[in-house]
């Protein structure tokens, strides 16, 4: 059994699961038994090996990781950490940080520029084993590993010009120079463990900080792979994978003393807990949440294919289940008619079915408690009376049931205070509502606690940039509703979506405490 200082390397072979990570693969290898949970074994962590808890045997509770496309293949099996564990991870942590915070930057820069290296080289096994435990299509997943490797490279190349000392003060003269914040828990949503652990990592990991990182357990396999891979090139204990539940794992990161940064990404709920824990050591705390992303199509906008094209990318990447997809649409009334009937052909044009088929152009949603919940949003619209047009193509159509799988949806006649407006509805379906004036308009786009991205779709830029002013989110596009191409330029939200700046500049500035010499 390959063991690399991340995770246990994939063992194969082993019943229907061709990815086994944590202690199963070992127990197996030495034939002890798992179905009786009491398993005598070595305990991995992580690549390094420590003492049972109690007498040598503890209970051992694995995680099925399933693919949303096919429920009958299980990915992966990940040992899920207890208490303990997380603990023991944590010691890591603090053991390593002394050495690890004193190293260079170009040291760190050169390592990271290592691992950037080898991340490429296995991306197309990473894209894979991404598609298959979150759903998404080959497309999607793609860009998701290749812009994580990307940002490795930027903070890589960053960091010698960034670390350097800045003056501030000649006269004086008075320097600002930067020092590692200490250990950081990273806690990242199911939508997009890959992508959103990388950003808030690898500048940690950059600016000399060590890092435990806590993926969700639905989709925790490609970013195991991934730190076991950056592992080959970075001392023990400075990247750690965590697996476990959030009220075991994630409570005992935001609790334990060691830890001086939380960089969480997930629910307005969860992150309101969060920072709750984390005030008791007085922790510095990012958070990135939640969205209910408004577009407002005005009188003027151009709706021609190109312009639908990004609108349904808007609304349908991820099957919905991103942060900053549109989650609402205000339409002028004039122009009603037509954005329905151009979004419903665009949506009729989506192909649903397994991301591995390069046919696909939407996948499953990702895990059973959000398709129920968008199925059951879906019959609580019909139920009201809104009118519900499904469209789209299924792949394969005889292998339905076998997933999360959706046809995306658009909901006409819902009101201001209906759930599918209200709520984030988090997968592929899109309540329409049409206004008269555009103080209308904003002031619906503005009622909500969430406050992430919106779009203003016009041909008059100085009409978006307008409306721009008032609209109460973290990024106002105009034709169009995305991301920035740019890894070093990012807005935070703002109102109950968060408060963290994770580009890659301004993480770095996150991650360190800058302090001043005067001569
Ligand atoms: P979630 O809040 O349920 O879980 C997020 C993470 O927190 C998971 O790793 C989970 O294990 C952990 N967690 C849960 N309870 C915890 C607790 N009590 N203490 C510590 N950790 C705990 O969110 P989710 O369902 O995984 O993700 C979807 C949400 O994430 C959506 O609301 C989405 O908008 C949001 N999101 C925001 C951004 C952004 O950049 N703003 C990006 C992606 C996702």
């Amino acid at each position: 059994m390959a063991r690399s200082a991340g995770v246990v390397r994939p063992a194969k072979g082993f019943g229907r699961a061709d990815h086994y990570y944590g202690l199963r693969a070992i127990a197996l290898a030495r034939g002890a038994r798992l179905r009786g949970q009491k398993v005598a074994s070595q305990h991995l962590l992580n690549g390094a090996s420590s003492p049972p808890l109690r007498g040598g045997e503890y209970p051992v509770r694995m995680i099925d990781v399933i693919n949303p496309a096919r429920f009958s293949e299980i990915v992966g099996k990940v040992r899920e950490f207890t208490e303990a564990d997380v603990h023991r991870a944590l010691d890591q942590a603090h053991t390593s940080l002394q050495a690890w915070s004193r190293t260079t930057p170009e040291e760190r820069a050169s390592r990271l520029g290592d691992a950037a290296r080898d991340l490429r080289n296995a991306s197309p096994e990473l894209v894979r084993l991404f598609v298959r435990e979150s759903g998404k299509p080959l497309r999607e997943a793609e860009i998701d590993i290749r812009r994580s490797i990307e940002l490795t490279e930027v903070v890589k190349n960053d960091l010698p010009q960034w670390s350097k000392p800045e003056l501030i003060d000649p006269d004086q003269p008075v320097w600002a120079r930067r020092r590692a914040r200490g250990v950081v828990a990273v806690i990242s949503p199911w939508n997009s463990p890959v992508l959103v652990s990388f950003k808030r990592s690898i500048p940690a990991i950059g600016a000399g900080n060590t890092v435990v990182v806590q993926p969700a357990t639905y989709c925790p396999l490609t970013l195991i792979r991934c730190v076991a891979i950056i592992n080959r090139h970075l001392p023990s204990g400075v990247l750690q994978a965590v697996i476990g539940s959030g009220a075991v794992a994630g409570e005992r990161l935001a609790t334990d003393e060691r830890v001086r940064v939380i960089a969480f990404t997930g629910s307005t709920e969860t992150g309101r807990r969060i920072m709750e824990l984390a005030s008791r050591t007085e922790k510095k705390v990012f958070l990135e949440l939640g969205g209910n992303d408004p577009a407002i199509v005005l009188s003027d906008a151009k709706l021609d294919d190109d312009a639908i094209a990004r609108m349904t990318y808007g609304v349908l990447r991820a099957s919905g289940q991103a942060c900053v997809a549109i989650k609402r649409i205000y339409v002028h009334h004039s122009r009603l008619n037509e954005l329905v009937e151009k979004l419903a052909r665009s949506f009729d044009r989506v192909v649903v079915g397994n991301g591995l088929i390069p046919e696909t152009t939407m996948g499953p949603l990702n895990n059973r408690p959000q398709f129920d919940f968008v199925t059951g949003l879906i019959d609580r619209c019909t139920q009201k009376g809104l009118v519900v047009m499904t469209k789209g193509r299924k792949l394969f159509a005889p292998a339905w049931n076998e997933g999360f799988f959706m046809l995306p949806s658009i909901v006409l006649g819902a009101g201001d205070d209906d759930e599918v407006v209200r709520s984030e509805q988090f997968g592929p379906v899109i309540p329409i509502m049409p206004f008269v004036n555009e103080n209308d308009a904003i002031e619906r786009a503005n009622n909500t606690p969430f406050g992430l991205r919106a779009s203003i779709w016009t041909a008059d830029r100085h009409r978006a940039e307008a409306l721009a002013d008032r609209i109460e989110a973290g990024a106002v596009f105009w034709n169009n509703h995305g991301i920035f191409r740019d890894l070093h330029i990012e807005f935070p939200g703002i109102k109950r979506s968060g408060f963290s700046r994770e580009s890659c500049w301004a993480a770095l500035d996150h991650y360190t405490d800058t302090y001043g010499f005067a001569e």
